[in-house]
């Protein structure tokens, strides 16, 4: 068998879909199982949906993925180039080829005549019989050379079935005369996706094409061809689609989350990668926490999924909080700080400080973003106790269990204001004051944070700081 070759093919938008993140997810996947080539090939010859600096953004989301592929446009391979726009002459050679063959014609028609006759047939799509199919080659490339302009466009046999077998979804079979003849190279020279796809997967090697599963129904196209080439079909896998809920596919025109937007928020590579595994694919048993290694090892196509799977980003913040608690705290305060630093002024705090805060929420966050609204009450004046809170604070034990507190931190110095010494106070309290449980922590984590549930208390009112605690109190 030969070298399991697989290809991540984005179009340069300018952003990663998760969907698109997940295609090249699988793709690593399936060639790193078998000790196979991953390719990155980038599909820019949609000239007008180009986006300025948008394939940097490829390579520098390939990067930070770990994703790492062994050929492409800044990776030198045998079967380059890998920019589709630097191939326009291996199209234009190839498409000649397939007329030659007749898998293809030379086109003469004008597009909005082809519209118009479109529009007039029930089924757009095949609405358009080309005249040119009955030109003889020889008249055809009489008036290429007079310099007439020009596409060319597939071929399809108006009798006989095409079928194939997809990886996921099965044996699929379509009657070829319900195919449409599309364009396969434009008359500026750049080729169509439909066209492009097929030459670089077999010029590149390619053994296993993953894509969404949006290209099912034109892959028959593709398979005639293949077969006018007399070149091998690829194996087929298509996916179901990232959705964001039973109805909408997950989309970053709609301003669904891309995979940098993610990254923005704090949320950690790993934790996506394992979680957009999961979209569409499950591993055999329980276990839901894998590292790429691991999933390197387990993947296996023939357990992705036919229907949609559901973006949901609680899902995602639980497995990024798995992966937060493993975080030694120069990660997480690489990871936290700079979401501080544009939320709050800390050029009165000291490094240790904002070191503490971010490991004592440690277990509160479930992204970096969030340590911004946890800690807010750091940074406030006064406290916020909600209603209930407020109702909390009626009891009567309370104003003489808040005196007390405040009696034995008075006595503490600044530089004893540490944790174990906040925490024997607390103790202090306890015994003077003869409450315990649920009526000492309560009153006293209320009255200095204003919220009902946090991190340690002790570890809270000593970042709060004496002053603020005491006029709190
Ligand atoms: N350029 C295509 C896209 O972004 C790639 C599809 C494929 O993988 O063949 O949808």
């Amino acid at each position: 068998m030969s070298k399991v070759r697989t290809r991540f093919a984005p179009s340069p938008t300018g952003y990663m879909h998760i969907g698109n993140l997940r295609t090249a997810l699988y793709e690593y996947l399936i060639a790193k199982h078998d000790n196979g080539d991953f390719i990155l090939r980038i599909e820019d010859t949609d000239q007008g949906r180009k986006v300025e600096g948008a394939t940097d953004m490829i390579y520098q989301v390939m990067r930070q993925t770990g994703l790492s592929y062994d050929e492409g446009p800044d990776i030198p391979g045998n079967v380059g180039p890998y920019v589709q726009s630097e191939r326009l002459s291996i199209y234009k050679e190839y498409a000649d080829k397939l007329v030659e063959l007749g898998g293809a014609h030379y086109c003469f028609c004008d597009e909005e005549m082809i519209e118009d006759a479109k529009q007039e047939n029930e089924n757009e799509e095949l609405g358009y019989i080309d005249p040119c199919k009955n030109i003889s080659l020889e008249e055809a490339r009489q008036r290429i050379a007079n310099g007439e302009k020009y596409v060319v466009r597939q071929t399809i046999p108006d009798t006989g079935i095409t079928s194939f077998e997809d990886e996921v979804y099965g044996h699929i079979e379509v009657e070829n005369a319900g195919l449409s003849e599309g364009v396969l190279l434009k008359s500026d020279g750049y080729p169509t996706y439909n066209f492009a796809n097929i030459v670089d997967d077999h010029l590149m090697k390619i053994t296993h094409v993953v894509r969404g599963n949006e290209y099912l129904s034109s892959t028959p196209k593709y398979n005639l061809i293949y077969e006018a080439f007399g070149w091998d079909v690829p194996t087929y896998i298509h996916c179901p689609p990232v959705m964001k809920d039973e109805k909408h596919k997950l989309s970053k025109r709609n301003g669904d989350a891309s995979y940098q937007d993610l990254i923005e928020k704090g949320f950690l590579n790993e934790a996506i990668l394992n979680y957009i595994a999961l979209l569409g694919w499950s591993p055999e048993g329980e276990k839901e926490l894998f590292t790429l290694d691991e999933l390197i090892q387990e993947f296996d196509v023939k357990r992705i999924s036919k229907s949609g799977a559901i973006f949901d980003i609680n899902k995602l913040k639980w497995m990024n909080s798995q992966y937060l608690k493993k975080k030694s705290t120069e990660e997480l305060v690489q990871l936290c700080q700079p979401f501080l630093e544009k939320a709050y002024d800390l050029s009165d705090k000291d490094q240790k400080w904002i070191e503490n805060l971010i490991v004592v929420h440690k277990d509160h966050i479930s992204y970096g973003e969030e340590i911004i609204e946890q800690v807010q009450l750091f940074f406030e004046d006064e406290v916020h106790p909600n209603e209930e809170a407020q109702e909390f604070m009626k009891d009567e034990t309370i104003p003489n269990t808040l005196k007390v507190f405040k009696s034995h931190l008075e006595q503490l110095s600044d530089d004893e204001f540490t944790e174990q010494n906040i925490f024997a106070c607390i103790k202090a309290t306890q015994k003077e004051a003869k409450v315990r449980g649920k009526m000492l922590y309560m009153p006293l984590r209320i009255a200095t944070t204003g919220i009902m549930h946090g991190p340690d208390l002790a570890s809270s009112i000593m970042l709060l700081g004496k002053e603020k605690v005491l006029s709190r109190l």
